[in-house]
């Protein structure tokens, strides 16, 4: 790489409402660590504007922190000197210090929230990129580059998606963070936001921990898994005895999240966590679903790419929100995943380096 010193650990940042995600390029093995989630051992790619070029020898480390625990993101980049080297600073230009400041590029509301904080703590200063354009472009990046990125989940079977590179625009992205965010993305660099709605991810965890008493994401995510969403939602055979076959409802449709509790008269005490944490991650998961592929036929598009990290590669979520695609579209438009989902923003932010 032109200009960089070997030894630099690339770093970019996504500071959203609920989560910091956090990606790092190093090129020695004493940079990488045992958090990261996932590397992409494959080719890495270096950006100059549109273009991207090979490159090698290095590996992209993703990791998330909490933000209301930022101290813990900056206390890791602090420890892992993620900060420090080559092109990550330079001279300070507006007091006549002369100093170097350390810059690391960031994107998500936080970037602007918390600039002060980072500046202040430990000297660094944000240089922020657009949300938006970092999402979209990082989508891009992902289904063009790397082999295996996307794929498709239903009915627990997963199947990677061959991704044609004269077909893959337009489509739709759907980010699932706190809140969602749809994007209908025309081309390279060629986007606009079509839709978003408030309830997303945040809105699941809160009831979560608020419902089910669970203390993480992941605690309700393993809950569902022995939980039956039957005991809690209100059925069509609930309100029918059968199926309303006239409008093709079997029995078994959600007619009403949570409803049963209106005609049970139960306290909330007496529903089993799992249960409701099952219905919860459905309600999300269907609506969302639904939503997006109400949108997508909208705007006559036929491919939807969900990524945020709601998604978090969890079968359970991933079927859902494919079959509400599904249904919702009679098989008109296909839900696909991508492996990367929770770190698009942060990924394209990092390659802002050598724009
Ligand atoms: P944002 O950028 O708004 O923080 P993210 O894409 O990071 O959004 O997704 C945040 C959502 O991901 C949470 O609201 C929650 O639903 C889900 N999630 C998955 N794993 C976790 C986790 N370990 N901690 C908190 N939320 C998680």
């Amino acid at each position: 790489l032109p200009n960089q010193d070997n030894n630099v650990c690339r770093l970019a940042l996504d500071i959203g409402g609920t989560l910091t995600k956090l990606v790092y390029f190093s090129r020695h093995e004493d940079c990488s660590t045992d958090v990261s989630k996932h590397c992409l051992a494959e080719k890495l790619w270096k950006s100059n504007g549109k273009q991207r070029y090979p490159i090698s020898g290095g590996k992209l480390h993703f990791v998330k922190f909490e933000t209301v625990k930022l101290n813990e993101c900056l206390n890791f980049i602090s420890s892992k000197q993620l900060h420090i080297g080559g092109r990550s600073t330079h001279s300070c230009q507006s007091g006549d210090s002369g100093d170097n400041v350390v810059v690391i590029k960031a994107t998500g509301g936080g970037a602007h929230k918390f600039a002060d904080i980072f500046q202040e703590s430990f000297g660094i200063s944000l240089d922020k990129e657009e949300e938006m354009d970092c999402l979209v472009n990082g989508a891009n990046f992902l289904l063009k580059s790397i082999h295996h990125e996307a794929f498709t989940h239903m009915e627990g079977r997963k199947e990677f998606v061959q991704i044609d590179q004269n077909n893959l625009f337009p489509y739709l992205l759907v980010n699932i963070g706190s809140g969602v965010s749809m994007i209908k993305v025309i081309g390279e660099g060629n986007f606009q936001r079509v839709s978003g709605i408030h309830v997303g991810g945040g809105t699941c965890l809160a009831l979560g921990k608020l419902l089910t008493k669970c203390k993480s994401f992941d605690e309700l995510l393993e809950l569902s898994q022995h939980g039956d969403n039957k005991k809690v939602d209100m059925l069509v055979g609930d309100i029918y005895g059968m199926d309303y076959s006239k409008i093709g409802l079997s029995k078994s449709a959600i007619a009403s999240s949570f409803a049963k509790s209106v005609t049970e008269n139960k306290e909330l005490s007496e529903y089993r966590p799992e249960d409701l944490s099952s219905s919860i991650l459905l309600m999300h998961s269907y609506l969302i679903g639904l939503i997006a592929s109400w949108v997508a036929r909208f705007y006559g598009l036929k491919q939807i790419y969900f990524g945020g990290f709601f998604i978090r590669g969890h079968p359970f979520i991933m079927d859902s929100i494919s079959f509400a695609v599904n249904f919702c579209s009679k098989g008109q438009v296909q839900a696909m995943f991508l492996r990367h989902d929770g770190f698009l923003g942060a990924l394209e932010a990092n390659f802002y380096f050598h724009t």
